[in-house]
């Protein structure tokens, strides 16, 4: 599938990707030619300004938007509308009032487009009730959790059936600090221990550089990537990493 032999290790790619919105009065110019790629098993966060583009960016990947010009890849191949390969969440928790906490995160290994045997279901929910802190929670029902609680399931969700790739637009940006931080290190070690592929949009710098192995700086609107910074995923996460190194400011 892939354009050429070299694009083999890229999940996703922008390549020249310009969009503009019909604004009133004009035309409102918000990606002017982005060039980034995420390549199998690295976790890449994109910051940048409020309204430079982030979550068109997203969008894009996902399958939601389409770019006015340049293209968007997922594993070579462009994107052209929404995947079950491709795992989104998103800022506010989107899962379903009707089923247990366990049942949503199975969800998505219930489709038929999952190719997890149906044997291993069970054992994959419990992992990540564990990993997002939910042990105890199975049975309950969304309504009877808290806001943090949701979105945490929403992040379960995304993970169990194994997408090739997940696309999170600040997934903790509703979450009290408390919450925020306990997810923050429970999806670090989940990445050091699975190496998913993850596009993660964040405002903070601090968040993205926590969590990351390579961060994406956007520029203000119309906006470029403006430098591309390189994380020590492994390096052991301490309160001192969480604060903001001075190349970025
Ligand atoms: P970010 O996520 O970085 O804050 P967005 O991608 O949400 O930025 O939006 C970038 C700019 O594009 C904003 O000014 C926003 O108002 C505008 N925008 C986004 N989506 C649309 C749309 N569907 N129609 C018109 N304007 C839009
Ligand atoms: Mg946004």
């Amino acid at each position: 599938m892939s354009e050429s032999g070299a694009e083999n290790t890229e999940a996703l790619a922008f390549r020249g990707v310009r969009k503009s919105f019909g604004g009133r009065g004009g035309t409102l110019r918000v990606l002017d030619g982005v060039d980034f790629a995420v390549d199998r098993g690295e976790f890449v966060s994109v910051v940048g300004p409020s309204g430079c583009g982030k979550s068109t960016l997203l969008g894009m990947a996902a399958g939601f938007e389409s770019p006015d010009e340049g293209r968007v890849l997922a594993g070579g191949a462009g994107v052209t509308g929404p995947d079950p390969a491709r795992g989104v969440v998103f800022q506010q928790y989107a899962i379903f009032p009707w089923l247990t906490v366990a049942d949503n995160i199975a969800f998505g290994l219930r489709l038929k487009a999952c190719r997890v045997p149906r044997a291993e279901h069970a054992g994959i929910v419990d992992r990540y009730l564990e990993l997002m802190g939910l042990t105890g929670f199975a049975r309950a029902y969304p309504r009877e959790l808290s806001g943090g609680m949701r979105q945490r399931v929403a992040i379960a969700r995304a993970y169990a059936p194994g997408p090739e790739l997940l696309l999170m637009d600040e997934p903790f940006a509703a979450l009290d600090a408390q919450t925020r931080e306990f997810l923050q290190e429970s999806l670090h070690s989940t990445q050091l221990a699975e190496r998913r592929t993850v596009l993660l949009i964040t405002h903070s710098v601090e968040e993205a550089i926590f969590l990351s192995n390579r961060v994406v700086v956007m520029s203000a609107r119309p906006s470029r990537v403006r430098d591309v910074v390189d994380v020590d995923i492994d390096m052991p996460r301490t309160p001192e990493t969480r604060l903001t190194p001075e190349f970025i400011e």
